[in-house]
């Protein structure tokens, strides 16, 4: 925690317990944070509470938004408000050349801020916050795992879809767990790496005659990869739990006719460990903000 952020102002937009977490650590490294969307009891001093987005955001150099965004609308997700906050046409005018951090960031917004002249930086996708927040997204997928299945993970038969920063992980917190792990990848260079760590790859190509195996599917490809045809190899007993972002890369609809029960699980971070994903953001954010604006 050596970034220093004497003399920037920044304007935190709504979000839940991880905002708590960060925004005190924020002050503490000089900033004046400004916050809107949380109770007076949860904003400590030095923060300050505003009751709008508007003065929160006055004399601001940063804005931080939510992980999850906004709605197709523009209302800012703000769990501990009681006010519906929306990032309009106006804030976004007041906004012109302020970067906003967002952690995913909706056409609605995109447009906004294009128009605007607003900085919009998508934070979910960078490497730095995806390869940390890998870990209570496999911990969270691993959890609904244990309570949705009357066997244990070690000794299952768990698939894991993509080998990316989730999968990389998922796919070694199940094998720790003694779990027979199957990797899906499309890349020679992953499947070598997957057979590296012990794993069993398996290429796209082979996931066909391979899947019939599963008790679990984990899937963390964002495109459609668990098909009709590939859920009909499934055992009947198979759970599926899709961690891709929406819609998730599963037929749901085939899978319930099926009678599989498949899961689409979403934005796990901050609903499994916040105060974790709370620090992380705390560690990338400062770096961030000196970057974009010094
Ligand atoms: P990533 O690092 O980009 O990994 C994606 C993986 O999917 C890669 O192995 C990629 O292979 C593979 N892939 C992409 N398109 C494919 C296709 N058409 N066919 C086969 N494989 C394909 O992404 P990530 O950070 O692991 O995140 C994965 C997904 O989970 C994203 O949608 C992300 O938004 C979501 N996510 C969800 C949560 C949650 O709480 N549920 C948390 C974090 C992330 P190549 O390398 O060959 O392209």
């Amino acid at each position: 925690m050596n970034v220093d952020l004497t003399g920037i102002q920044i304007a935190v937009l709504g979000g839940d317990d991880r905002e708590l977490v960060f925004i005190p650590k924020l002050a503490e490294m000089g900033a004046v944070v400004k916050v809107v969307g949380f109770g007076a009891h949860q904003i400590v001093e030095p923060s300050i509470l505003c009751d709008s987005p508007e003065k929160a955001v006055e004399g601001a150099d940063a804005v931080i938004m939510p992980m999850p965004g906004t709605d197709a609308r523009g209302v800012i997700r703000a769990v501990y408000s009681e006010k519906k906050l929306v990032f309009d046409e106006s804030l976004a005018e007041k906004l012109s050349g302020t970067p906003v951090f967002i952690g995913v960031a909706k056409p609605y917004l995109k447009k906004l801020c294009q128009k605007q002249n607003v900085p919009l930086i998508e934070i979910a996708e960078m490497d730095e916050i995806a390869v940390f927040n890998s870990i209570p997204t496999a911990e969270g997928a691993i959890q609904i795992a244990m309570q949705e299945t009357p066997f244990t993970i070690h000794k299952s038969h768990c698939f894991v879809l993509g080998y990316g920063r989730v999968g990389i992980t998922l796919a070694r917190t199940l094998k720790n767990l003694g779990a027979h792990t199957y990797v899906a990848a499309r890349s020679e260079r992953d499947l070598a790496r997957i057979y590296e760590q012990c794993l069993e790859p398996v290429s796209f190509d082979c996931l066909e005659k391979a899947i019939s195996r599963a008790d679990i599917v984990f899937n963390t490809v964002p495109s459609f990869v668990l098909t009709r045809k590939l859920l009909q190899r499934l055992q009947k007993h198979c759970l599926i739990i899709d961690l891709a972002s929406a819609p998730g890369g599963t037929d749901f609809k085939s899978a319930e006719e099926m009678g599989i029960k498949a899961i689409l699980a979403p934005g796990l971070p901050g609903k499994v460990a916040p105060e974790t994903a709370g620090n992380f953001l705390a560690e990338v954010l400062p770096k961030l903000i000196v970057k974009y604006t010094t």
